[in-house]
């Protein structure tokens, strides 16, 4: 196959993104993902492609501190707090089955696995030790960024895919009870970053995110700067403006659902575009490049085992190094159950410590390249 000529600097703002989005970009369709990606028809998506040419024609690797060669960006999307709540489980059916089931059925629905439910009551649940992803961090000398969904009162217009637990849902966290609000300011406390984890419907409306953010903030004390979008839905014409008018100073929610890669081209940071008013916005993204659903889900994606993911995770990571850039991963704090997921997790950073990387939050990414490009 012939490559197309790809202007990069058209790629970076969006333009081929935009042109390329499915005809029925209602916002209820699934997100569009690496089919639609222009570079994947020319096998370009596991290359980043803007870096080597950036190098190639004189550019200079990025700085990042103490000399390391490249950046890891470490990254959690808390969709689930519990696995065994009865409340957080009933929030989640209900909404799940509402629109599309007589209320006979919803209700029908709901009793049998809430009692499923009950079974429980009263056993550890298994997502009680979201701790031990800041313990294997902190051997690493890293923080990484948890994005948390600020609960359903700030939310407008709720979607049956957005999370369902609330701040003042009861957790444990590092072996003592609390509710979900207290695990948020703990773990900012102890220096790692909060972010927001915002609805499904809050990727073309401002004052809807404005809101969520506003609901993490009253939690923390103080502003919150990083934001990936739940389920990756974002719309590149409009979401950018939407995040940067919301206060938001980095982004990392362009990466891919169903595969791993350079969505963009590129492993480098960089200023998102506004597309309707041609120009550059404040706000900084930090491309997503590898999660753990595209790897690993059984029914979606790649569907691999752990072994051979490990090896994409080593050529992504090699083609990260060879330009300097930052490799974001993405796991899921409540796929700490699944023991093949979680070792992937170890083996990619146990792998990683090896070389000469600087292990960092989205925030610390966004400060650092915003300090120094
Ligand atoms: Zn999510």
């Amino acid at each position: 196959m012939n490559v197309l000529p790809i202007d990069y600097q058209r790629l970076l703002k969006g333009y081929y993104e935009a042109e390329r989005l499915p005809r029925d970009f209602s916002p209820e369709r699934i997100v569009p993902d690496f089919s639609f990606n222009v570079l994947n028809p020319m096998g370009l998506l596991y290359k980043p492609v803007v870096d080597d040419n950036f190098l190639e024609n004189g550019g200079k690797k990025p700085i990042w501190p103490n000399d390391r060669e490249f950046a890891v960006c470490l990254t959690h999307d808390v969709d689930l707090v519990s696995l065994y709540s009865l409340k957080e489980f009933t929030r989640a059916r209900w909404k799940g089955v509402s629109g599309n089931k007589s209320a006979l059925k919803r209700f029908k629905n709901i009793l049998g696995m809430g009692m499923d439910r009950l079974r429980y009551k009263g056993i550890k649940d298994p997502l009680h030790c979201y701790e031990k992803w800041l313990n294997v961090e902190a051997d690493m000398n890293a923080h990484s960024t948890f994005f948390f969904w600020p609960g359903a009162q700030s939310i407008t217009k709720p979607h049956p895919t957005d999370c369902s637990y609330e701040l003042d849902d009861p957790v444990v966290f590092d072996n003592q009870r609390c509710c979900v609000a207290e695990m948020i300011k703990e773990i900012d406390r102890q220096g790692w970053d909060v972010g927001l984890h915002p609805s499904w419907y809050s990727f073309n409306d401002t004052g809807e995110l404005k809101r969520q953010k506003e609901q993490l903030e009253n939690v923390l004390g103080h502003e919150i700067v990083s934001i990936r979008q739940h389920y990756l839905h974002y719309d590149i014409r409009i979401t950018p403006r939407v995040q940067s008018e919301a206060g938001f100073k980095y982004d990392s929610t362009l990466g891919l659902n169903d595969n791993i890669g350079f969505r963009f081209g590129t492993s480098y940071p960089w200023n998102l575009y506004d597309l309707e008013a041609e120009n550059e916005l404040p706000i900084i993204e930090i491309p997503l490049i590898v999660q753990d659903n595209a790897l690993l889900h059984s029914n979606k994606g790649m569907r691999l085992d752990e072994d051979t993911a490990f090896q994409y995770v080593i050529q992504m990571a090699d083609s990260v190094e060879r330009v300097g850039g930052v490799l974001t991963l993405l796991w899921h704090p409540n796929t700490i159950v699944r023991q093949d997921w979680w070792n992937l997790y170890l083996r990619a950073l146990n792998y990683l410590k090896q070389k000469q990387v600087w292990f960092a939050s989205v925030k610390e990414i966004g400060e650092w390249w915003t300090q120094n490009k």
